[in-house]
């Protein structure tokens, strides 16, 4: 049996590339179409104070209702967009959905915070700013600050200069941002001297681990003393049982997110989700004992 020769295994790699590349065509174009058709869906997942049972925001998770797949999940769709520029279209999509949602609850009276992930690509283009301002002239009845953004610490990095001076635009519009999966960056001093975020959000595998590996415990008390440090608002993700909960309250971590709480959920099954909701009684008891 003859070997390849070096020219035509370069052939065979190109052809397979140039399979792949159509396959990643055809799915920009069912992304694209999928917009046009209104297929995709915010779901919503509370955030909540564990310590006072307030519920202080949502986040905005997208969902592709896909009339033959079924709901797809985020990570089953995004990583084809990242870096096109389907992915500010998609990103302007959210947007655009969360303010309508917002108005849409303000007229319900829910006064109930939205937090959207802005992907570092989106959040990279030079007029990121002046479309958001055009986007919230449309909705002159929804207060600013109950837009939230959320962009990936590792994202924040690639552009420290540019995320920095965005986070500034934004927080004068009223307009606060987080540093999402933060503790899987650099998550160092100097850089978060440089990054205004109000608020940092653990990486949910530190909270899922933390009680059983002791490095994921010193890497989340290392975050909330970084937060401490530089007065920014921390909250974990990921909180999956009481028992997160309970020693989340005891490491002075009041903020969590997770599906302890709740999964996240289309919109209309918050207005009942928020009525039901009340804290684990263990939370209050070690808050309780927290006092001194
Ligand atoms: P993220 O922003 O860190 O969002 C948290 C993810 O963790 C969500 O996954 C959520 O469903 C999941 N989660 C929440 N609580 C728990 C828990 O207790 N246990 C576990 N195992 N998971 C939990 P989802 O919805 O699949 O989203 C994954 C990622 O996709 C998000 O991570 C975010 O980075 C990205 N994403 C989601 N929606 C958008 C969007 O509208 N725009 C952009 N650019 N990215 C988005
Ligand atoms: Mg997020
Ligand atoms: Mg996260
Ligand atoms: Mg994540």
């Amino acid at each position: 049996q003859a070997k390849l020769s070096g020219k035509n295994r370069w052939q065979l790699f190109d052809a397979e590339r140039d399979r792949n590349l159509r396959g990643h065509n055809e799915n920009l174009d069912r992304i694209r179409l999928g917009l046009e058709q209104q297929e995709f869906v915010l779901y919503y997942q509370p955030k909540v104070n564990l310590r006072t049972g307030a519920v202080i925001g949502a986040e905005a998770l997208i969902r592709w209702q896909h009339p033959e797949r079924g709901l797809l999940a985020p990570g089953q769709f995004l990583p084809d967009i990242e870096g096109y520029s389907l992915d500010i279209s998609v990103g302007e999509w959210v947007l655009e959905t969360a303010l309508k949602q917002l108005r849409q609850w303000l007229a319900l009276g829910i006064e109930l915070p939205i937090s959207v992930n802005i992907a570092g690509h989106h959040l990279q283009q030079a007029n990121f700013e002046d479309r958001l301002v055009e986007l919230l002239q449309d909705y002159p009845d929804v207060p600013t600050r109950l837009l939230e953004l959320e962009v990936l610490e590792t994202s924040a990095l690639q552009d420290i200069e540019h995320v920095s001076s965005v986070i500034r635009s934004c927080s004068r519009l009223g307009i606060e941002f987080a540093l999402d999966d933060f503790g899987t960056g650099y998550s160092s001093l100097t850089y978060l001297k440089r990054l205004p975020a109000h608020s940092l959000k653990i990486d949910q595998s530190f909270v899922r681990d933390m009680l059983d590996n002791e490095d994921d415990l010193a890497i989340l008390q290392g975050i909330l003393g970084l937060a401490k440090a530089f007065q920014r608002q921390v909250i974990a993700e990921g909180m999956e049982t009481a028992e997160h909960g309970s020693l989340l309250l005891k490491l002075g971590c009041e903020l969590a997110q997770g599906y302890g709480i709740a999964r996240p959920m289309p919109a209309h099954l918050m207005a009942d989700w928020l009525k039901n909701w009340q804290p684990h009684p263990d939370w209050a008891a070690q808050a309780d004992s927290n006092t001194f």
